[in-house]
């Protein structure tokens, strides 16, 4: 049941209001992408939980911002 501007913000439905929910979707879709490591400098680190990031490429565990790697 996608619909155009759901994003991941969608599972709300039509609650919370239209700008609540855009701001929800640009912070879950970069939380959820892939960041930059930075041990080995690929883009392969995913995110924990809040703060903490692991690569899978060189299985390093290393701490970054909540929603992001760094700056
Ligand atoms: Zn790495």
């Amino acid at each position: 049941m996608a619909t155009k501007k759901a994003g991941p913000a969608g599972r709300f439905g039509a609650r919370y209001g239209r700008k609540l929910r855009t701001k929800v979707n640009t912070v879950e879709k970069i939380q959820r992408g892939k960041h930059k490591c930075p041990y080995c400098n690929r883009s392969t680190a995913k995110r924990l939980s809040p703060g903490i990031w692991h690569c899978k490429k060189c299985d390093a565990k290393f701490t970054g911002k909540a929603y992001k790697v760094g700056e």
